[in-house]
């Protein structure tokens, strides 16, 4: 082999070993990413559609269904939240499907959720109950039990998830109140189901009543419908920046 051509090999040979590293590299890089998660300082914020397919959930008289008001809300949430600096929008349905609880808490895992806002609107046996709701959960830490430093850890988790939840909740509540004014039920610690199964923050909102005649208007007429959504993405936006 001549000069020029072990340069050129040895070139060549160079530059496949440096490609292979940066090949490495990034595979690396790849790994070190937590699944679906967005790239770092992006927060993932999962919008829930509560019910879907064969689940209704609240049904009205006239034939309003829960599930249809909430996926349009976070839509409209989701386009109101697209374009925010470090914020990326996931759904957990996006379509009238079905979806179990199991289903949706693998979505959300999956994201690598930030945070989660379950929709839903409400129902009641009176015509007259109407307002909003937030829900949160004293959530389940992961590891707990198994020995006392993972224990604590748990513990330190579960404390910052749980702060993270009620400030997430508290940013909703104060824009909810904006367009439901006077009607706010409260902020309330349940054992929602979707919410004890999550190991990250999260929130259920009710907005509003299906079976009440002015919360079903306002939540099936497009401009106030819209305003509730721009509330939810407000509170959102805010309950995260507080952190
Ligand atoms: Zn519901």
């Amino acid at each position: 082999m001549g000069y020029e051509a072990a340069c050129l090999r040895a070139a060549d040979l160079y530059m496949k070993r440096s490609s292979l590293i940066a090949l490495l590299l990034f595979l690396l890089s790849l790994t070190m990413l937590p699944s679906g998660a967005a790239g770092q300082g992006v927060k993932v914020v999962v919008l829930d559609a509560a019910h879907g397919g064969r689940d209704a959930g609240v049904l009205s008289a006239d034939g309003t269904a829960e599930k249809d008001l909430n996926l349009a809300l976070a839509l409209l949430v989701q386009r109101e939240l697209q374009g925010t600096p470090g914020l990326r929008v996931v759904l957990t349905r996006a379509g009238d499907t079905d979806l179990s609880v199991e289903e949706r808490v693998k979505r959300i895992t999956a994201a690598g959720a930030a945070a989660v806002v379950s929709i839903h609107a409400n129902g009641g046996f009176y015509k007259e109950a109407r307002g909003y709701e937030v829900y949160f959960s004293g959530l389940r830490a992961p590891g707990q039990g198994r020995d006392e430093s993972s224990a604590i850890i748990g513990d330190m988790t579960k404390t910052k998830h749980l702060n993270d939840s009620v400030r997430l909740a508290q940013g909703l509540q104060r824009n909810l109140e904006k367009v439901f004014p006077k009607e706010g039920r409260g902020l309330r610690e349940a054992p929602v189901p979707l919410l004890t199964n999550l190991t990250v923050p999260a929130v259920v909102v009710e907005v509003g009543f299906v079976t009440n005649t002015k919360d079903r208007k306002k939540l099936k007429d497009e401009a106030s419908r819209l305003e509730v959504a721009r509330a939810l993405a407000r509170g959102i936006k805010e309950g995260l920046a507080e952190r």
